[in-house]
């Protein structure tokens, strides 16, 4: 990098990328489909678990889209999800014309509460004599979720899961990957996941059946006649056979990083975790295995910073959000649920010293676009976002880099 920022989190390239999407070019394979894409999908049953099927796509929205889909969710249909999320966990059940049923968290693990989850559904079955047709459960910041406790609710109901993996790529619970715990699980290769295609996802399917289906969505929805055929509406959702390419190189190096993601979390444990006020995000126990994608933490309300009084002063310009892109213009600088001053405040500090964090993800119900559907709510959401911090992680970031974050927080601290 040019200059001496630390970022909250960049994909790094391998060196192995352009050896699998030179074969692509040599072999005239630069459009969807093609060698790399089916050696991607190999790379990741292998990673994932032995029997899975995964069929690469354009992205983890496309992929929880497709997911829908084939659990046959349509118009009308409820589908319980965690509030505690990003955006696209909750759009695609929009897309298929489905009503989110916003579902808060737990503390631990920071994603959906299985006993809330449990009354919420029964709430659902009585106010409209009909099940919810699908769970989204979400493994946010890289976190499984309670996969005992979640999956026992979701059997008890014979309600099948959707698993919203996107963050949690080389995450385990009890051993098992995740992506592999729902009837049909999403991953992403955006360009601030875990792993990258410079923009792509998968779906994984439990068996060549279904994942043939998916495929089949994915491509339009064509009948085999020699020519179009088509009796339902198609998706153009397939990865192209260069972004795979990327894929297969990044691969190679997964869990190389995985682990140093791993090695980032326990620097910042062992350095930030006994300050008084702070709070890392940690694995509950030992059955919880996060590749901690994002490190975060949470502040304590009564923790001062300096020039916390000044927070929420000007207006936001540019975008958040690794994706980028084109942002909306916010209507003013506050919204009646943002971050604590002193969080914002750490932040805008923090980004002075060229060091980028972000606040958590804000509640799907708290969100204008989400607020008119169900939602069954204990608090913790709200909490967490009003406290928490995402702080600078991925392969780019050292030792040496963790250690400025950490001097430079512990420097804004106001002593009592
Ligand atoms: C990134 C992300 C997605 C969407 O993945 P894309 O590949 O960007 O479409 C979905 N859910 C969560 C929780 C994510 O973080």
């Amino acid at each position: 990098m040019a200059d001496d920022r630390i970022l909250l989190r960049m994909c790094r390239m391998s060196g192995h990328e352009m050896k699998f999407i030179m074969e692509a070019f040599e072999g005239e394979w630069v459009v969807p489909l093609g060698p790399n894409v089916s050696g991607f999908e190999k790379d990741l049953e292998k990673f994932l678990r032995e029997g899975c099927r995964v069929v690469a796509l354009s992205s983890g929205t496309a992929a929880l889209h497709l997911g829908l889909l084939m659990l046959g969710v349509g118009e009308g249909d409820e589908v319980m999800v965690q509030t505690m999320t990003f955006s696209a966990s909750v759009n695609p059940v929009r897309y298929v014309g489905a009503v989110p049923v916003m579902v808060d968290s737990e503390p631990s693990t920071w994603n959906i509460d299985p006993d809330l989850l449990d009354k919420a559904i029964a709430d659902r079955v009585e106010a409209t004599g009909r099940k919810p047709k699908a769970i989204i459960a979400v493994c946010l910041y890289g976190m499984p979720a309670d996969y005992d406790r979640l999956l026992q609710v979701a059997e008890k109901w014979d309600i099948p899961v959707l698993e919203d993996a996107a963050e949690a790529f080389g995450s385990s619970y009890e051993g098992r990957r995740c992506g592999t715990f729902g009837h049909f699980g999403a991953l992403s290769f955006n360009g601030n996941k875990m792993i990258t295609t410079s923009g792509g996802g998968a779906l994984v399917c439990p068996d060549e059946e279904s994942a043939r289906k998916a495929m089949y969505y994915a491509t339009q929805a064509r009948l085999g006649y020699a020519y179009y055929q088509h009796e339902e509406v198609g998706y153009n959702y397939r990865m192209s056979n260069i972004s795979a390419g990327i894929g297969r190189g990044q691969m190679i190096v997964a869990e190389d990083y995985i682990a140093h993601h791993r090695h980032r979390q326990e620097y910042y444990s062992e350095h930030l975790g006994g300050v008084d006020g702070i709070e890392l995000h940690e694995n509950p126990d030992p059955r919880f295995d996060s590749n901690f994608w994002l490190c975060t933490a949470l502040i304590d309300p009564a923790l001062r910073i300096k020039g916390q009084d000044r927070a929420y002063s000007s207006a936001i310009t540019g975008t958040v959000g690794g994706a980028g892109g084109v942002t909306g213009q916010g209507a003013s600088i506050h919204t009646d649920c943002e971050p604590n001053a002193n969080v914002e405040a750490l932040r805008l500090a923090l980004a002075e010293k060229g060091i980028e964090t972000r606040p958590l993800w804000k509640p799907m119900h708290r969100q204008p676009v989400f607020a008119g559907f169900p939602a069954y709510v204990n608090g913790v959401s709200e909490s967490l976002f009003h406290r928490g911090i995402c702080l600078p992680s991925g392969p780019y970031v050292t030792d040496r880099d963790a250690d400025r974050v950490i001097e430079s927080i512990m420097e804004l601290i106001e002593k009592k």
